[in-house]
């Protein structure tokens, strides 16, 4: 059984049976099959449908963002914003396609050389929880609009999210099965990755499973998009707006109550700074207002599940072990429900637990340094790279710095964040390839040189 619990209550809220064998071979075999006839239409008729899956979603936003606080605490406000954030992905993939899609022409030799994106086919889709629409729409409308069809394996504690997504693509009016849930665990998942019917695979999750899933997608060569792990910087030197910074840092901290792939994880502050931060930092994060997630007003929720709770707590008693100073928080909250304190640790070193692994929850670790250099060089001491932010008010310098930060993105006097216009992905140890934009709808393309000679000779 697959079982739906509130983590902010611990009360089970449904259940389903995973699916049989039969089940999963007719749900391939059906989506195999909608694949066919869906690559067969024209770019510009696919886009209505596009359409009408952001309609869909629009129309049942409240019912829909409930379902996601429900099944992993996160605040009301923020699976609204999570919902309607889908809806413009597939509004944009609606529009843009076309462009993204159209034929490349290149001179050469030939009397017309082109480049053009022909669907890949099915591609499976194994998904986290932790924005448990947004991690599937984003990947979902490129996928589409290329001509393929998507299989979802979600995350086992989000499955209400999974059946509402499959429903949501009915309710707008595409072929049935294009897009599919599996009800199964994640052990079917190789020899999903193995089914002739697969043809590629997108992962979002933890850098040890997205290993595992590369090395059974890469025995059977199928292309994959890796979404993994982070333990991203951000950076504030000394000329910064520090009161700006400290704002936008708490926010990008503990937004989904500090449980997303691009929340800022180490705080490294130049020390002539780095009080006047740690204070407004601190000031703020002590504002923030945990309770219950579908509560107007909590900014902090419960978190996913207990166990994800007890590992934060774990790597949080480490590091205080290992020197870090505790400066507000540092404790689960007795009662029912996976909450934990927003919680900030100052000191904090390299070689601490909470700056060498990624922590998913709502604790910050400042780390101080005396120089540019120095901030550079502890921003990429981590196997991790997704998307690292910058303060500084000397732009040229900023540009500069840039280039010499390993990650995916640097955002500059900014909060990390995913736009569909903005191509999105990680370098290091947090993956490859990349979603939104351009580039994410070309990764689930073949992408197809035509070279054509003379009609006569
Ligand atoms: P996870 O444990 O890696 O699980 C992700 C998905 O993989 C789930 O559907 C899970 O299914 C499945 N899975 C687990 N073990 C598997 C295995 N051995 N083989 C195949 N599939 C397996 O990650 P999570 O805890 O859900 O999500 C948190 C992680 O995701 C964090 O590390 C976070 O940074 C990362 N993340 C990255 C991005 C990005 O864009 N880079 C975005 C969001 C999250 P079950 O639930 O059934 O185990």
């Amino acid at each position: 059984m697959i079982s739906s619990i509130n983590p902010a209550n611990d009360q089970l809220l449904a259940e389903f049976a995973h699916h049989t064998e039969s089940d999963m071979e007719s749900r391939l075999s059906q989506a195999a099959k909608a694949q066919k006839s869906w690559a067969q239409l024209d770019v510009q008729a696919r886009r209505p449908y596009l359409n009408k899956v952001a309609a869909a979603l629009r129309q049942q936003k409240e019912a829909l963002a409930k379902i996601i606080t429900l099944e992993m605490g996160k605040p009301l406000s923020e699976a609204l914003g999570e919902v309607e954030k889908c809806a413009w992905n597939f509004d944009f993939y609606a529009e843009q396609g076309p462009n993204f899609l159209a034929d490349q022409v290149i001179a050469s030799a030939a009397t017309d050389s082109r480049v053009v994106y022909d669907p890949l086919g099915l591609v499976l889709a194994v998904m986290p929880w932790n924005y448990p629409f947004w991690q599937v729409m984003r990947a979902a409308a490129p996928v589409l609009i290329g001509g393929n069809g998507m299989v979802l394996k979600h995350a086992s504690n989000v499955p209400q999210c999974a059946m509402a997504l499959e429903q949501v693509f009915k309710n707008a009016g595409l072929p049935e099965g294009l897009f599919s849930t599996l009800m199964v665990g994640a052990s079917v998942v190789p020899r999903l990755i193995q089914d002739e019917r697969i043809a590629a695979v997108t992962f979002t999750g933890s850098t040890p499973v997205g290993r595992s899933i590369a090395s059974v997608a890469g025995q059977a060569l199928k292309k994959q998009v890796l979404e993994l792990g982070g333990s991203d910087p951000f950076i504030v030197l000394a000329d910064a707006d520090i009161e700006a910074a400290a704002a936008v840092g708490v926010k990008a901290r503990f937004q989904n109550t500090g449980q997303s792939c691009i929340s800022s994880k180490r705080f490294i502050v130049e020390a002539s700074v780095a009080e006047r931060f740690k204070d407004a930092f601190v000031a703020l994060t002590q504002k923030l207002v945990v309770g219950d997630p579908l509560a107007a007003g909590t900014t902090i929720g419960s978190m996913a599940r207990r166990n994800l709770r007890d590992e934060l707590h774990a790597q949080v008693v480490a590091s205080v072990g290992e020197g870090a100073r505790l400066l507000t928080g540092g404790n689960p909250i007795d009662g029912p429900g996976a909450f934990y304190q927003p919680t900030v640790l100052d000191h904090v070193t390299p070689s601490m637990t909470v700056a060498r692994e990624e922590t998913f929850g709502p604790a910050a670790a400042l780390m101080r340094v005396r120089s540019v250099d120095e901030a550079i060089e502890v921003a990429n001491g981590t196997p991790f790279g997704l998307g690292a932010s910058l303060w500084t008010r000397d732009l040229d310098r900023a540009r500069q710095l840039t280039r010499q930060i390993d990650s995916g993105a640097v955002f500059v006097n900014g909060m990390v964040a995913s736009d569909p216009r903005l191509p999105f992905g990680g370098t290091k140890q947090s993956g490859y390839g990349r979603e939104l934009g351009y580039l994410g709808l070309h990764e689930f393309t073949n992408i197809k040189t035509v070279w054509t000679g003379p009609a006569k000779a």
